[in-house]
Parts: structure tokens; C-alpha cells; sequence
């Protein structure tokens, strides 16, 4: 297959066929550096050498009454995950601090559940002007299910992005959620989008679909147009439905980035969960296709040390993307001072769509 030019098709704004995804999912070994490399190209036209980090604080965990099938959240996981009610002001400021030291770019708020309570929302639009106030930090939002009010009200606050994931295909959702569907997530990311905020939606592979509905997903996101592409291999958690399940090997996982960087080649690419665990020695050769990465910790399971991923980013060939000059700044993290900062921001420019 010459996968260079599908990567000039990609390029040209042309939009891959069915039977070109299904090709990308099904490379063989052997042709897989050649995709990457083919891939590298549209990474490098629209994100150059930058590197964008991101930083999760689970503000809020467990005691969900959703069921969706991969969560250790859900009310009804035997997860053994921590349970705890939304986060103080003060934990919330000082993960912000945190995220500042280990190079993030933005800072991602998570709560579990459905939708924020009221009074939920209230205590983050408090905690996020004050972040803002204090760190040069982008701030991103995901909060379930959102209306186009509580979006204003978020974007007000100064939260410039919001994720809400499509997880998978539509003919899929029902397999790993009854309690709400997937039309419920379109709307979400539907409202974030008419509330003038950058939208971040993606999916988690490897939970039993097939290539055809991993095509499906990234085929909704390029409709959607959202600006940022979140993809999670499923870490099966014991306690939870798909706790067994084991489908992806790391070449898969390859392959499916160079498919949404294909479909989607202007948009944030980001490794999620899942990056250590099934990629493995290959997450370099990840970033040469995606952008994006988490670093730290994830929700409810670890991640590697941020020096660990610092180095490797370096050794790549990739240097960490610095938020704008946007926050007005009070307060930095240890270590970090203004000059500093405004120093890096003047010599690293923002991609385009973040
Ligand atoms: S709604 Fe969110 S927190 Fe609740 S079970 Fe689903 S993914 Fe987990």
C-alpha cells in the first residue's frame, strides 16, 4: 500500500475512503514504520516539533451511578477505586501548581458522574477564575453531560476547552452503556461547540469493536469537527464488564493513531489512557503521529514519571508546546519564574488549534 499518498490525500483536505481506513487498521508489521512515517508528515505540517502535555486532576471519583462497562467509577464496579466527593478549592489550586511543573500545557478538571450538580459547578467556576488568576495554564473541563448554559457559564469562568468523549461507534454504544446513549454525547459536544469553547472528543479502543466501528468513530469526530482527539487503550480493570477484555497488541495501537491523524490531520491527536500499558517500547513511535500526551498520573491508574516522559519527548526530537501569554499570572510553581515563563512562551508558538 502506498501509504505516502494517502498521507498527501490527508493533506490535501481529501477525505480517506472506507476501504483506505479499513486498510490502515489492517497494515501489516512490516509496512507499519512506513504509515508512521507517512503520518509523521501531517504531524509535522500542522504541529511542527511540539509536543502539548496535559495534566488530570480526578476531582471527584467513584460513586457513579452510570454503568458504563470500562469504568472503575461506576456505582456498580468492584473496582476498589477511591470514593470521594468534589475536591477542595486549596487541592484543586495546588494540582494546577503541580501541573505547571511538570511543563503541562493545560490543566484537565475531571469529575465522575452523569452531569455536575448545581452547587458542583458553582465550586468549579470559583476554583477556575482563580486558576487562571494565578497560572499561565489552559484549563479543560469534563464534567459529563453539559448544557449550552452550563457552558457559558464555564467559558465565563475561563475554561477554554471541554472534553466530553464519544467513546465509540453509535452501533457500538450499546454495548458498553444502558443508562445513557450516544446521542446524549453528541449533544454534549454539540453545546460546548455553540458555547464558543474548544471542543476535546474522543473514544477508548480495544473494548470488542470492530475495525469498522473504530473507522465510524473517527469518521463522527472529523463531522463533528472537534478540535482535540483524545484516544484511550482500554486498561481492563478488574471489577468492572470488560475487565478481561484484552484485544489491542501495540501495533494496533500504532496503527489506529495513524487512522484518526489520517482522517482528522489538523486536530490535536492526544495518547490517553492506556499509553504505557499498550504501547509499550513503541510510545516514541506514537509520538511521531500524535501531538498530544497526558502526563502524570491518569484518573484511577498510574502513569509514568513526568521526568521519564520529559526524557523521552527530548530524546524523540519533540519539545513540550507552552500555553500563550493569555492568564494573568500572581503566583508560579516552584522553580518557575516569570522570565522564565514568558521566556518559553515567546520561543515555543501556539499550534494552531489548541
Ligand atoms: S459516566 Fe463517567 S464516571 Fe460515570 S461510569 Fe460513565 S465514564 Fe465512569
Amino acid at each position: 500500500m502506498p501509504w505516502h499518498d494517502l498521507a498527501d490525500k490527508s493533506l490535501n483536505g481529501d477525505l480517506l475512503s472506507r476501504e483506505e481506513a479499513l486498510q490502515v487498521l489492517a497494515v501489516p508489521d512490516a509496512e507499519l514504520l512506513d504509515l508512521v512515517s507517512a503520518c509523521y508528515r501531517i504531524r509535522r505540517h500542522y504541529h511542527g516539533n511540539r509536543m502539548k502535555l496535559n495534566m488530570l486532576i480526578n476531582a471527584k471519583s467513584g460513586l457513579c451511578q452510570e454503568d458504563c462497562g470500562y469504568c472503575s467509577q461506576s456505582i456498580l464496579a468492584q473496582s476498589g477505586v477511591d470514593r470521594y466527593s468534589l475536591q477542595s478549592k486549596e487541592v484543586l489550586l495546588a494540582g494546577a501548581r503541580q501541573a505547571l511543573e511538570v511543563k503541562a500545557h493545560t490543566y484537565c478538571i475531571v469529575i465522575s458522574g452523569r452531569r455536575p450538580a448545581e452547587r458542583e459547578l458553582d465550586h468549579i467556576v470559583d476554583a477556575v477564575r482563580e486558576i487562571r488568576r494565578r497560572y499561565p495554564l489552559r484549563i479543560c473541563c469534563c464534567l459529563g453531560l453539559l448544557s449550552k448554559d452550563e457552558v457559558d457559564r464555564l467559558r465565563e469562568a475561563g475554561v477554554e476547552r471541554i472534553n466530553h468523549n464519544l467513546n465509540t461507534a453509535e452501533n457500538f454504544y450499546q454495548e458498553i452503556c444502558s443508562t445513557h446513549d450516544y446521542g446524549d454525547r453528541i449533544d454534549t459536544v454539540k453545546a460546548v461547540k455553540q458555547g464558543g469553547v474548544s471542543s476535546c472528543s474522543g473514544g477508548i479502543l480495544g473494548m470488542g469493536e470492530s475495525d469498522e466501528q473504530i473507522a465510524d468513530l473517527a469518521y463522527s469526530l472529523r463531522e463533528l469537527d472537534v478540535d482535540s482527539i483524545p484516544l484511550n487503550f482500554l486498561i481492563p480493570i478488574a471489577g468492572t464488564p470488560l475487565g478481561g477484555v484484552e484485544y489491542l497488541r501495540p501495533q494496533k495501537c500504532l496503527a489506529i493513531l495513524c487512522l484518526f491523524r489520517l482522517i482528522n490531520p489538523s486536530k490535536e491527536i492526544r495518547i490517553a489512557g492506556g499509553r504505557e500499558y499498550h504501547l509499550r517500547s513503541l510510545q516514541p513511535l506514537g509520538f511521531y503521529v500524535a501531538d498530544s500526551i497526558f502526563i502524570g498520573d491518569y484518573l484511577t491508574t498510574r502513569g509514568e514519571l513526568p521526568e521519564r516522559d520529559l526524557q523521552m519527548i527530548e530524546d524523540a526530537g519533540f519539545v513540550p508546546a507552552v500555553p500563550p501569554r493569555s492568564a494573568p499570572v500572581q503566583d508560579y510553581a516552584p522553580g518557575i519564574t516569570p522570565a522564565e515563563t514568558l521566556v518559553a512562551n515567546a520561543s515555543a508558538p501556539e499550534p494552531g488549534n489548541s
